[in-house]
């Protein structure tokens, strides 16, 4: 390996390096072209009610066509290179046209999820492109729900502030996504106006364990006590579903009961079949 630069710039340059940035200037290329033709596509991952065992929603998963390269490849590089937006504009397309599509079937309304990401932030017409279509589609934004993280919120409190007003206003509801991870603080947590915090799947695998459930025990308690609801992910196993019923969690999100499915299978799925 070669050092470049000198005092505070000092850094590794070496054959792996040079790798990743192939690789990046690669993935961008083919997003490049991708957001062209319009052909990422969306999987809808069922979301469950914990109790009835009827569909609550679905998440919204972005896809490459032949699954050149998966999200948490694909999203990062999009986010460097300043193409997010242009995916999750796709993504609201698709999802909104599928809700039209949905209820034209004579299938009921589901609440869709859509992730949003920090460095969307900057995309400042976002709002006025949604309540466009939902408009164009006739679709009522109460059945959208935006993920927010709170990376947005250490990003750029001020532009985070004034994308949460401004869906909330729409009446578009927003979910705190990945809570438990990274920089998770409880003060964040209970200060976003999100109405639903989804608990991230690192947490389901350490404590979704018998003998090991307190811990979310009480985190459910105090989400609940601060009115919010709970969305559990990753939740792939029986075990892991009878724990969420005995304390709590309001809607169960993971291939237990369904992986993402294409639109079709999604509108069909019925949680009631998965014993
Ligand atoms: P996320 O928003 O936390 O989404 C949940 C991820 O967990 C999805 O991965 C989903 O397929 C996966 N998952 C759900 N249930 C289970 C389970 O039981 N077990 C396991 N092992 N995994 C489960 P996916 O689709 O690969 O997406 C990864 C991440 O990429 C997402 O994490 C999200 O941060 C990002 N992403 C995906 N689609 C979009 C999009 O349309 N826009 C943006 N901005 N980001 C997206
Ligand atoms: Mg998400
Ligand atoms: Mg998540
Ligand atoms: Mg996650």
């Amino acid at each position: 390996a070669k050092v470049v630069g000198g005092g505070d710039s000092v850094f590794f340059y070496d054959e792996q390096m040079k790798r990743d940035m192939e690789r990046k200037l690669e993935i961008t290329d083919y997003l490049k072209r991708a957001i062209a033709e319009e052909s990422p596509v969306v999987l809808f991952q069922p979301q469950v009610n914990t109790y009835d065992k009827t569909v609550y929603g679905y998440e919204a998963l972005v896809r490459l066509k032949d699954n050149a390269y998966f999200p948490d490849q694909f999203i990062p590089v999009a986010e460097a290179a300043g193409l997010v937006s242009s995916i999750d504009r796709i993504v609201t397309k698709k999802v909104i046209q599928q809700q039209a599509a949905w209820r034209a079937e004579g299938r009921e309304m589901k609440v869709v999820s859509i992730n949003y990401s920090a460095a969307q932030l900057r995309d400042e017409t976002y709002c006025d492109f949604v309540e466009s279509l939902l408009r164009e589609y006739d679709v009522e934004p109460r059945y959208l729900k935006i993920e927010i993280t709170e990376s947005m919120m250490l990003e750029n409190e001020g532009l985070a502030e004034e994308l949460f007003s401004r869906l909330e206003q729409m009446g578009i509801s927003l979910a705190l996504d990945d809570f438990g991870t990274g920089y998770s603080s409880l003060y964040r947590m209970a200060t976003t106006p999100a109405e639903y915090v989804k608990l991230d799947k690192s947490l389901v695998d350490t404590y979704m364990v018998p003998g090991k459930e307190d811990f979310i025990d009480h985190l459910t308690q105090l989400i609940h006590g601060i009115d919010k609801k709970i969305i559990v992910e990753g939740v792939e196993t029986a075990e892991q579903y009878a724990i969420c019923k005995r304390l709590g969690c309001d809607i169960i999100q993971g291939y237990f009961f369904a992986r993402p499915l294409p639109s079709a299978e999604a509108g069909a799925f019925d949680p009631k079949t998965v014993a």
